[in-house]
């Protein structure tokens, strides 16, 4: 069912279309390709693209790429993949290289305005200048200098002709400001780095707080929606955009259009919710790099990692991260969603979608006595318990069958309805066996189990309605197929594993156990599937066929969720 969503943002939007502010919605999501999208990015884009889509407008998809050095053209693939995984589509694909000659221009008016200035004070100089949160800055004693002056130094800057850091475009706001951002920020800062689109064509480049309200002008952003830590960043955002001004000032952009882009500039509204965050993972682009570079992972896309390719990889589906989303809702208050919130979504999701199958992860043979050694039989079963349409599939049956260890206990415990020494149990669609003899080695380890059939309690037989207490999965030994299984877990073994107040670095909270890998038996309709495909593994958790290694010669799974919270308390 579709839900409706209330929150304050898309009220401002209904109210903006309400009093005819708007034709349409325009948004954007502004990724900086110097890093995977994480789960926290998903909020972004379920946002921005959500609301695009939800008022008949549309959503940009924006490289911001003004930190050349930083950025790899190998991040802006991913990023294109992860938003269209999670089921979006961009109106216009867009770079903010794509608009430095705009952005140069710009800057230009705001020397000529009286409002831009050069700067020769070095970095660290100009950080003593800015004063504190109690006291205010410092003019710099280059702050009046004259606009032709201002113009003469500003092109050369362009031209390339001073060394990197010596001087900075600045604009002449408030030194004094309450907001520091207002004091003073830089517009422009001099490196001589080549830039993966532009090349070596600028040796200067803008600022984000600059670039980033500019661009959402120019392509006329109504609704640009951020996180909050910008929410300090609005009154120079709004200054930017009304100081230079672009929808009355068709001279800075004209060439662009001309060029063949669709710009329409207007005047946006920046609007601030807060992140998500959650619990036993790290959002931060940098320190995901940093689980990447040194090695605590195999790649952006392990599935421990909560990067859209690794939460991909490790089964988890657009619509539970989608679902997911949409349960967290948007607000201004910052707080952390619980893991298993995420894990809840997703299970529901993969409880809806996925066919069921048998797999054996930790494998003890069941040998059954009364069943004749060439017997070879092909039973039926559902694919799906409670929904018809999933159809059926073929599953062999023969004499021997793997069972799970742990669903067989010598000694079993008070209240165990498992396997016990002469104990009886519902082998899944097989009918009622029961255990009579334990082999073991010369160590006295268990290697096998011996039992017998009551061929009576077969499905449609009279014994079938018989009762036992538990029902077991297993896979027939003769058929299986040997699978490499991957058991993830959390990445973290603490809910704030970046919560410095524990004196303990964050790394130090990565859970050992986050990644096991054991051998298991598949029945034979779980091997012969396409990467990605997902499967309940009955009794065991969510798997999907890993979409790098899996073969059907050599299967790999990943556990993507276990049916159970195992983390609850
Ligand atoms: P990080 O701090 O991990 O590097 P970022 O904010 O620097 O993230 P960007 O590439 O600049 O990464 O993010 C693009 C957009 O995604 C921004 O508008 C940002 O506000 C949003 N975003 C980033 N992290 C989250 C999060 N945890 N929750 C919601 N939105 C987020
Ligand atoms: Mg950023
Ligand atoms: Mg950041």
């Amino acid at each position: 069912a579709a839900t409706v969503h209330q929150d304050f943002i898309r009220q401002i939007v209904r109210d903006d279309l309400a009093a005819n502010k708007h034709q349409a919605i325009h948004t954007r999501f502004p990724p900086e390709p110097n890093g995977y999208l994480h789960i926290g990015h998903a909020k972004a884009i379920c946002l921005s693209f959500g609301i695009a889509n939800e008022f008949n407008g549309w959503c940009n998809l924006r490289l911001d790429d003004t930190n050349p050095g930083r950025e790899d053209p190998e991040f802006v693939e991913g990023i294109k993949d992860d938003v269209h995984w999670l089921g979006f589509q961009w109106h216009d694909l867009r770079h903010a290289s794509d608009y430095f000659e705009v952005f140069y221009r710009s800057a230009i008016k705001l020397i000529e305005d009286g409002v831009a200035y050069v700067d020769d004070l070095p970095v660290e100089e100009m950080r003593a200048y800015r004063g504190t949160l109690t006291a205010p800055g410092r003019n710099s004693p280059y702050r009046d200098r004259s606009v032709e002056e201002n113009l003469d130094l500003f092109r050369r800057m362009r031209a390339g002709e001073f060394a990197d850091g010596s001087k900075t475009l600045r604009a002449k706001i408030d030194m004094a400001s309450g907001n520091m951002n207002m004091r003073d920020p830089a517009i422009y800062r001099i490196r001589k780095v080549t830039h993966q689109n532009t090349g070596d064509a600028w040796p200067i480049y803008p600022m984000y707080d600059y670039a980033h309200c500019l661009s959402d002008a120019l392509e006329g952003i109504t609704h640009s929606l951020c996180t909050l830590e910008f929410e300090d960043h609005r009154p120079l955002y709004d200054w930017f955009v009304d100081r230079v001004d672009l929808p009355n000032h068709p001279e800075l952009w004209q060439a662009l259009r001309e060029s063949g882009f669709r710009t329409e500039p207007a005047k946006p509204r920046q609007i601030e919710f807060s992140r998500l965050n959650l619990s036993y993972c790290i959002t931060s682009k940098r320190k995901l790099a940093q689980l990447v570079s040194e090695g605590h992972v195999d790649g952006w896309d392990d599935p421990r990692m909560n990067t859209l390719r690794g939460l991909r990889r490790r089964g988890f589906t657009p619509a539970g991260l989608r679902l997911l989303i949409d349960r967290v809702g948007v607000s201004k208050q910052n707080s952390v969603i619980d893991y298993a919130i995420l894990e809840g979504c997703i299970r529901e999701d993969l409880d809806a979608t996925s066919a069921r199958r048998m797999a054996v992860l930790d494998p003890i043979k069941l040998v059954l006595t009364n069943v004749p050694e060439d017997h070879e039989e092909t039973l039926h079963f559902p694919n799906h318990p409670k929904d018809e349409s999933f159809g059926m599939r073929d599953v062999p049956f023969a004499r021997e069958v793997w069972i799970e260890r742990d669903d067989f206990a010598e000694v079993p415990p008070k209240g165990f309805h498992r396997l016990k020494p002469d104990g009886e149990v519902r082998l899944r669609g097989v009918g009622i066996i029961k255990c009579e003899q334990l082999v073991k080695d010369a160590g006295g380890n268990l290697i096998e189990l011996h039992g017998t059939l009551d061929p009576t309690t077969r499905h449609g037989l009279p014994g079938a309605d018989r009762k036992v207490k538990g029902t077991i999965h297993w896979v027939s030994a003769k058929h299986a197929v040997a699978a490499e299984v991957r058991l993830y877990d959390r990445q973290f073994n603490v809910p704030e594993p970046d919560d410095e107040e524990d004196g303990k670095s964050w790394l130090e909270h990565i859970n050992p156990e986050a990644k096991r890998v054991v051998q298991a038996w598949l029945e034979p309709a779980a091997a012969k599937v396409a990467p990605e495909q997902r499967f309940q593994f009955e009794r065991l958790g969510y798997f999907v066929a890993d979409r790098v290694d899996h073969r059907i010669e050599s299967p790999v799974f990943n556990r993507t969720v276990t049916l159970r919270d195992i983390w609850a308390k």
